[in-house]
């Protein structure tokens, strides 16, 4: 590899006169690289995280948690903190589709409260409201409890080279003025949708880079709820003869809300009249006040590499989302969740030259299925058939409003809380997981159906009360023998690579059943490596392939390398 990548004439290449010295550069403090900063620090990383803005908090963007993320969050032990941030348990999490809050109502997609949702057969967690403004946080206080994980605020990456043994980065501390040079093992762009990072790789994204514009505005309204006939809900969807043309979401479970104005043209969003909104959407004059707006360029766009050479991008960086359905950081944190152990199994000195590489290809299709998912999401919920009458208390204006209703609701469960999106995408194929043979099962984004194939989340059972399978899979590699089988080959082997093995020999039938195979190992992110009915007759093969040094990749490397 020779030294590339943006970086002034009088720089300083291959580190020598570094001013700091870190095995993982983060650039980025949104909730991607938090949670990777996080994740590499429960697994004892050294790691520095910079972040350009100053430390205090933004309105929130993001503000449903999903039920991946929750399970990410539990293998941090933050899960409890997430869910009780404060979000009344009581408040019902209806999405209603309504001419106005006191006009007619169209449709209700039912969501329980937290207080009475059951848990969800799938998983140990289930999706959580926890706006950005106090999740970021969250992760935050749990990223720099690891005396090892520095963040810095101020600090912005201004350019970066690498060269074959690191990455020497250039940063300006913005309070001071002063530039100075950090010598990384790995740097990893967790920088957003205008990603310095991948700017500077010169890596290309594709996908739409304006579907339209977008207007959120915060507002606090005091007991709106006492102000229309439609109860308290997650959010109002309000639809006019013209369609879709605005929603209102609960942020706190208390009195700020969201408003989300939709329209092509950037020129009327900024001369939007809110108060004329709000009382189209509340069918009344109601007393609020403004606490931000925000103008935003909805866009669908997937990076073209998720790397380069020691260089990863994460989160927004590579992928950029429609909010619809609430996927854009819940996929970033898988990102986050795939690279973590990568890292530290390279750092840790058991990785293979191979492991690295998977990163793009078990990231890339999963973020471009998402983005698809939430243009999908985007689409369903503004295609409510324009009817001039939508208001008219005659019977084809009732027939007008039950049609719109009725499709407005099939078309929209599809969207929010779908469990298939975050629990059903499968690493296949994937240089690190060894297949089995067997049919991959169908790619289903709404509905999810338990699977061991290899690639899958290694699905959750209750293993006692409060216990479930994926408590065991948090820092190395896990063996789930379901049967009397001898495992000591597969032991033997990642023992003579240095690779980190828990065997957890499991007894109860419904987990044996569910597995499908006697012996399944799990990596250290929950997804399943391999299956099988018995050892392999090669252990080393199996384990050297899923740490990322198969014979496959030794040889795809030595056809791919000059000679
Ligand atoms: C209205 C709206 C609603 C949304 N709702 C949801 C939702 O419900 N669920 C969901 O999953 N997602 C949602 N999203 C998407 C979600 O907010 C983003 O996907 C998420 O914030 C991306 O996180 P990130 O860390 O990758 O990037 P960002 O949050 O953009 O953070 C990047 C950080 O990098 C910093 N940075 C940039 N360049 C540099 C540099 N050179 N040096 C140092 N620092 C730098 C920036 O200051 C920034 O703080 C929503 C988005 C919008 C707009």
């Amino acid at each position: 590899m020779n030294e590339r990548n943006s970086m002034p004439q009088n720089a300083i290449a291959n580190g020598n006169n570094a001013d700091i010295r870190t095995p993982v550069l983060i650039v980025g403090g949104g909730p991607i690289g938090l949670a990777l900063a996080a994740d590499l620090g429960r697994r004892r990383i050294e790691t520095l995280l910079v972040e350009q803005r100053e430390n205090k908090l933004n309105p929130a963007k993001m503000l449903e948690v999903s039920v991946r993320t929750m399970e990410f969050c539990r293998q941090l032990g933050i899960a409890g903190k997430v869910r009780n941030w404060g979000f009344p348990f009581d408040w019902p999490l209806d999405s209603v589709f309504v001419t106005d809050m006191r006009g007619y109502e169209l449709g209700r997609i039912c969501t329980p409260s937290l207080g009475e949702q059951a848990h969800i057969p799938s998983s140990p967690e289930r999706g959580m409201p926890c706006p950005q403004t106090w999740f970021d946080p969250i992760l935050q206080e749990h990223a720099r409890s690891y005396p090892h994980v520095t963040l810095r605020h101020r600090v912005k990456l201004e350019s970066f080279v690498q060269d074959p043994s690191g990455v020497t980065a250039t940063l300006k501390d913005e309070q001071s003025g002063k530039t100075e040079a950090v010598r990384a093992q790995y740097l990893v762009g967790c920088d957003g949708f205008g990603s310095t990072v991948r700017q500077l790789l010169g890596i290309d994204i594709r996908g739409a880079l304006h579907i339209d514009w977008a207007m959120t505005v915060y507002l606090r309204i005091p007991d709106l709820h006492l102000q229309h006939d439609k109860g308290k809900a997650f959010r109002y969807v309000f639809v006019g003869p013209e369609g879709t043309w605005s929603f209102l979401s609960i942020v706190d479970g208390k009195d700020l809300w969201r408003l989300q104005l939709v329209d092509l043209d950037e020129d009327r969003l900024h001369k939007a009249d809110i108060a004329a909104m709000m009382r189209r959407g509340v069918g009344a004059d109601v007393a609020y006040t403004i606490e931000h707006k925000d103008l935003w360029t909805r866009k669908s766009t997937v990076a073209d590499r998720f790397m380069d050479g020691r260089v990863f991008l994460a989160g927004d960086a590579a992928h950029a989302h429609p909010p619809n359905g609430g996927l854009g950081m819940n996929t970033g944190i898988q990102d986050a969740f795939d690279l973590g152990w990568k890292l530290a199994a390279m750092l840790d000195g058991w990785g293979g030259d191979g492991l690295l590489d998977s990163y793009d290809t078990e990231r890339r299709p999963a973020s471009a299925r998402a983005t698809e998912a939430s243009l999908r999401n985007y689409r369903r919920l503004i295609s409510a058939a324009q009817r001039a009458d939508i208001y008219s208390a005659t019977p084809e204006g009732e027939a007008a409003r039950h049609a719109i209703g009725e499709q407005m609701v099939e078309e929209n469960q599809k969207s929010w809380h779908p469990v298939g999106i975050h629990l059903g995408y499968i690493y296949h194929p994937s240089p690190i997981i060894a297949p089995d043979g067997t049919p991959r099962p169908e790619d289903d984004t709404f509905g999810y159906a338990p699977t061991t194939f290899p690639g899958a989340r290694a699905p959750h059972v209750w293993l006692a009360p409060g216990k479930s399978i994926l408590d065991l899979f948090r820092n190395g590699f896990v063996l789930l023998n379901f049967s009397e089988r001898p495992v000591d080959s597969i032991m033997r082997a990642a023992e003579s690579r240095g690779v980190p093995l828990n065997v957890h020999r499991i007894a109860s039938r419904e987990a044996a059943a569910l597995y499908e195979r006697p012996l399944v190992l799990v990596r250290p992110d929950g997804h399943v490596a391999w299956r099988g009915d018995a050892e392999p007759a090669d252990a080393l093969d199996l384990i050297d392939t899923v740490r990322g040094a198969g014979p496959h990749i030794a040889a795809r490397r030595a056809t791919s390398s000059p000679s």
